[in-house]
């Protein structure tokens, strides 16, 4: 899918329900994506423009318990895909700050990791639901776990809006080109 006009693309993934409607709409500053009604109702790939100077691709939520092999493989596809889109400058990977990384999550990092020359942001989501010394200590953790770099995770709450700043400055150090 060729979109025009031809700008800068930064995917969203990440397990359903880990607040990635809520992030999209908090980053646009207005309600953009539709909050999940129905899990695994939206299985496309869903296109915002941004300020007319990039688009934000946004991909189905994976990790649902009732995917069927071919869904599987679709999805698998779809991501791939996307990954190679010629105006892909990054990826933003959600996560819940809560959790461990799930299987689905495993093979999206594994997924992330063989496409190389893929730029990741992790954005650990709902960092309201812990307390600050909670939170401080799931960030080393995860970003333990991930391999990332500081600068490459951000932790958000669309609740309180923390971190939504800078994760919007880390989106357009990807567009720019500016880090790495
Ligand atoms: P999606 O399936 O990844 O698109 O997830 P949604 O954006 O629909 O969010 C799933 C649920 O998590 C909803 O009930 C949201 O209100 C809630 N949620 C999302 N972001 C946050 C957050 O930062 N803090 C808290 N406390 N709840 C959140």
């Amino acid at each position: 899918m060729l979109l025009d006009p031809l700008l800068p693309e930064v995917a969203f993934v990440g397990r359903s329900n880990v607040g990635k409607s809520t992030l999209l709409n908090a980053l646009a500053g207005r309600r953009i994506a539709k909050i999940s009604g129905t899990p695994g109702k939206t299985r496309a790939l869903n296109v915002f423009l941004i300020e007319e100077s990039h688009y934000f691709l946004d991909l189905p939520g994976y990790g649902y318990a009732r995917v069927c092999k071919v869904q599987r493989a679709a999805f698998r596809g779809l991501v791939k895909h996307t990954l190679r889109r010629d105006q892909l400058r990054g990826v933003v990977w959600l996560l819940d700050i809560r959790h461990p990384l799930s299987a689905d999550d495993q093979s999206m990092q594994d997924t992330l990791a063989e496409e190389e020359k893929t730029r990741v942001l992790a954005a650990l989501t709902k960092g309201d639901k812990l307390s600050s010394g909670k939170r401080s200590t799931r960030e080393r953790e995860l970003r333990e776990e991930l391999g990332l770099p500081e600068d490459q995770v951000v932790v958000t709450s669309a609740k309180t809006g923390a971190g939504i700043a800078d994760l919007k400055e880390a989106i357009a150090g990807l567009i720019s080109g500016a880090t790495q």
